[in-house]
């Protein structure tokens, strides 16, 4: 296995799918659009059933090889994937920023942290459970891998999203369809195309598409899982699609994370990264703050101290130097959040910065606080996913910790106070999967990742979520019998 270091100019021109190793520019192409400019760029493969089928038979004609390759082997091979992201971090970062809009820290952590799971994820082991092993009889368990995984990916993250089902399932054994959104397909198909050579033909196929590619991806015969990342609408589709060949379903969805700040806590310094927590991307992350609970007696004074630093961020065009924070990443989404701001508008509630979209080209909307919108609002129950933030006022914990619960989301939480010891024990009280104490986003490739209720079905990373890319198989051996005495 070899890496290659390409050069930036390499990173832009023509987009082909990988498919059993080999380029494939598709019959059909769709245009792909920089969401800061909303000027046409590239172009991407539209891929056909046809394609999607070729894909599904290299990965299942590669199949059998991989599953018998050392897992030694299997580790060096994430290790590869990581030295060749690396290697290319320069011109991979360039083309996310003109793919996505995200700003340069962002994108670089997008791919940095897909190298880093993967080097994480190479170490993890998969476990053969001696539960028996007498005169008369051996019984193990261990765990196989399942055949072809299906990877859907939603477009906030592509390449962590993609990378963070890939190396567990090729670390397992399996071999992969990977399917990034058709937002942003481009550093996905860039990827595969770099990969070629470095890792066996089919192990890793790359297709891009429309919408009906997940359709057909997720009612293939020749897919044994799927693992997906989006919304809770679409992941129950999936869900649905998947049963009828009894695949294996991973789903990672959507989020509506409460953050509950104590009265403890220093204001000014609490501000920035409450700020962060919740604007990183543009507000685009499933894990960003979207209800943000503040205690009485301090919220006056945090309120003040986020409308004060929102004002010192730079929004604009990711390529442009300085820039913090980016567009929304596509037509949808920015309608979508524009329409959570309208329907606040004519409900009357106080905006503290922002709610008017910017003029000009891309889908820049500004940061927008809103003071202390009802409960029962839109911009409460519903997951914005973009830089628009409801400030929530609360008398006691109890209260909060209820308010928190009250959805039908459960995928992360935060507390912030300088009582680590009450904070942590607040985490055990809050419904979700994954909660941190004065910090949030941090995610590690040893940490079972979940969503509790309707943010998701089962686990990434750690152990656990390896194991999701694998059956489990027992074996008996029944040694020779004892001779009477
Ligand atoms: P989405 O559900 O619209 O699309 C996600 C992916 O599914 C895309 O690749 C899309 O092409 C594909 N898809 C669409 N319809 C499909 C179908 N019927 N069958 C199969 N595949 C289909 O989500 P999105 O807008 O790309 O992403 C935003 C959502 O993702 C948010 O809700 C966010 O919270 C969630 N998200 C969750 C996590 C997590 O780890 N829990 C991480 C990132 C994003």
């Amino acid at each position: 296995m070899t890496t290659e270091n390409h050069t930036v100019s390499d990173m832009f021109g023509h987009f082909t799918m990988t498919i059993g190793g080999r380029a494939v520019a598709g019959e059909q192409r769709y245009e792909v659009l920089n969401p800061a400019t909303e000027q046409v760029f590239a172009t991407a493969p539209d891929c056909a059933q046809a394609e999607l089928d070729q894909a599904v038979a290299a990965a299942r004609s590669a199949f059998p090889v991989w599953r018998d390759t050392p897992i030694a082997a299997r580790r060096l091979a994430l290790h590869a994937i990581a030295d060749t992201l690396q290697a290319n971090l320069e011109g991979l970062t360039r083309l996310l920023i003109a793919e996505h809009g995200k700003p340069a820290d962002v994108a670089t952590v997008d791919i940095m942290g897909a190298a880093l799971w993967c080097r994480g994820t190479s170490q993890l082991d998969l476990p053969v459970q001696v539960f028996e092993d007498t005169e008369i009889r051996r019984g193990e368990t261990r765990r196989v891998p399942l055949g072809v995984v299906g990877a859907i990916a939603a477009w906030n993250y592509p390449v962590l999203l993609g990378m963070i089902k890939v190396a567990p399932a090729l670390l397992a054994g399996n071999t992969v369809v990977l399917k990034p959104s058709p937002f942003t397909p481009l550093t996905t198909l860039k990827i595969g195309e770099l990969l070629r050579g470095v890792l066996p033909d089919g192990v890793l196929n790359v297709i891009s598409g429309g919408d009906a590619l997940g359709p057909w991806l997720t009612a293939h015969p020749g897919i044994d899982k799927v693992t997906f990342t989006g919304s809770t609408q679409t992941g129950r589709k999936v869900a649905a699609s998947g049963a009828a060949t009894l695949k294996r379903i991973t789903l990672e969805l959507g989020g509506n994370d409460a953050a509950i700040v104590l009265p403890d806590v220093d204001v000014e310094e609490v501000a920035q990264k409450l700020f962060w927590a919740a604007f990183r991307n543009s507000g685009q992350v499933c894990l960003a703050i979207k209800r943000l609970y503040i205690h009485k007696d301090i919220y006056e004074p945090l309120k003040a101290a986020l409308v004060a630093y929102a004002k010192t961020v730079k929004m604009g065009d990711a390529s442009e130097q300085g820039t913090q924070l980016g567009p929304l990443q596509n037509l949808p989404q920015y309608q979508l959040v524009l329409s959570l701001i309208q329907d606040a508008k004519e409900q009357g509630y106080t905006f503290l910065t922002g709610g008017e979209a910017l003029e000009g080209p891309g889908y820049f909307i500004p940061v927008t606080l809103i003071d202390n919108p009802p409960e029962d609002s839109r911009i409460v129950q519903e997951e914005q996913f973009g830089p628009v933030l409801p400030l929530l006022r609360f008398d006691t914990i109890d209260e909060a910790i209820s308010r928190a619960n009250a959805t039908e989301y459960g995928l992360g939480a935060t507390v912030w106070s300088s009582d680590l010891h009450q904070a942590a024990r607040l985490c055990e009280r809050l419904e979700a999967g994954n909660c941190w104490v004065n910090e949030a986003h941090y995610l590690s490739p040893f940490g079972a990742f979940s969503g509790h209720k309707q943010s998701g079905l089962g686990v990434e990373g750690s152990v656990e979520g390896l194991l999701e890319f694998t059956n489990a198989k027992t074996i008996f051996v029944k040694k020779a019998q004892p001779v009477p005495a």
